[in-house]
Parts: C-alpha cells; structure tokens; sequence
C-alpha cells in the first residue's frame, strides 16, 4: 500500500497547477507541444516541476530551474538532461541516491536524507528568469522551506540559487544582511538560525563539459554536506543535553 500522502507532497500538487508568470508557463507550454525530435514520442510534463526527495532530508540541493527538455520533459528535477547525468551518479556515489540513473519519475530512484528543489519552478527560455519571475516564486520557497522541519544544510547549486537562499532568510527574518555572502565555488556559511549554507558551481553543461565543475570537486561538496549535518546533529545534542543538565539542577 503506498505511504499516505505528506505535506509536501500537497505542496508539490498545488505547486504544480501554479500560473503566476505567463511568460513561462507559456514558454514550458510551447516546449512540451512542439517537442525536441529526440523526444517526439514523450509525453512532456510541461508544468511547474515538483520537489522530490526524502521529507525527512537533512539536505537540501537548491537548485537555478527546470531544464525545457529534462525536467520541463521528465517532471522530476535534473531527470533527463546533461545536469542530471552529471549530478545524479555523484549523488549515488555520495550515498544520497539510490541509482546513478535519472531517466524518468518510473525509474525507480529513491533518495536518502536529501530533498531538491529549485528557486524558479518552470523551464525560462534561454535559463534565466526575470527578478519578477524570481519574485513570483519565491512564496513557493517560504512555504517548502518551513516544511522541512529536518533541515541542516543547503547546498545552492550556482550564483541564482544562493542569492535565492539568502533572500528567503531574509524574508524569514533569519538574516538581516547578506554581507559578508559571498558566492565561490566551496564556500560555507552558517546562518543565524544555525542552517549551514554551501555553495556550488551548477552542474549545468557549460560548466562540466569546460571542466569548470569536475566530479571530484561536486562529490567534495556532498561529502562535506553530509559532514555537516552530522556536525548540527551533534550540536542539538549537546544543547537539549545541558538544557535538560540545566532543569535538573534548578529543580533540586
Ligand atoms: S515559476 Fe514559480 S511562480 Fe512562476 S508559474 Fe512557475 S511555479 Fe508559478
């Protein structure tokens, strides 16, 4: 029997059926009708693209937007694309996915302590969104962000994506300023709130076929997520500790 659905799962239903910036819903419209001749069989998915992952993720992969011919296609982030092939066996390799493979939502892919997203929800011509289709989605942000209740760390896949991390902490008052945010390829940050923040090159094409982003340097950032987590772990550990030490005593 299939688990009961979550609430992301209705988050991604209701995500999906979102029409607020005409310029990309009519842009992911015209891809998934006209179809690259490769894919002239596929029934494309052709609307705001769901989340996926593990509810329960301690890591985040934030990613720039849906690709108009893998997930635009797929329905699945960084399924059926270059990015895709190039993330997803790093993912495998860093134990957060179940198979090297993302080819559709059927594929079987499961993951582990992770959950991906991404700041802008429909395929933009040419990947880049407007500031007002950044804006337009940033709510969807906000309302996934608190539903993640297990979150440790944030890994921003490009320049986008971490001003789109810094801006919701901002708008969630975690972050009075983004001085001293930086964006470099390894960069880590802790937020106020205690949420570590990674950023990343995108493993977009132009990046890895130049050797910009090799894997060796993308698996370093998962490896070091997962390190992370496990550090935060530990701290709320050490601090529920000593506030129950603390009671104690008060109360002898
Ligand atoms: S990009 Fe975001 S806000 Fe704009 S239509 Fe898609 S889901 Fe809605």
């Amino acid at each position: 029997m299939p688990p009961p659905p979550t609430a992301l799962d209705d988050f991604n239903a209701r995500m999906s059926a979102c029409e607020r910036c005409s310029r990309l819903r009519e842009h992911c419209t015209n891809i998934a009708a006209v179809r690259r001749r490769a894919y002239s069989e596929w029934e494309y998915w052709g609307r705001p693209v769901p989340s996926f992952g593990d509810p329960h993720a301690r890591i985040l992969i934030l990613g720039l937007a849906p690709g108009a011919h893998g997930s635009n296609r797929t329905g699945r982030p960084f399924t059926g694309d270059g990015s895709g092939d190039f993330l997803y066996p790093v993912l495998h390799q860093a134990g957060l996915a179940s198979q090297p493979k993302a080819t559709s939502r059927d594929d079987g892919m499961r993951l582990s302590d992770l959950w991906i997203c991404s700041v802008v929800r429909c395929a933009p011509p040419g990947n880049k969104p407007t500031p007002e289709e950044l804006r337009n989605c940033a709510p969807w942000l906000d309302e996934e962000m608190a539903l993640l209740t297990d979150l440790r760390v944030v890994v921003c896949l490009g320049r986008i994506a971490f001003d789109g991390v810094l801006a919701w902490a901002r708008r969630a008052e975690i972050l009075k300023s983004r001085a001293g945010y930086d964006f470099a390829h390894g960069a880590e940050f802790q937020l106020p709130n205690g949420l570590r923040v990674i950023a990343s090159y995108h493993p977009s094409l132009q990046n890895t076929n130049t050797g910009k982003l090799t894997r060796p340097m993308f698996l370093s950032i998962f490896k070091r997520a997962k390190v992370l987590a496990n550090a935060a772990d530990r701290a709320r550990a050490r601090s529920a500790k000593s506030t129950f030490n603390a009671r104690n005593k008060s109360a002898k």
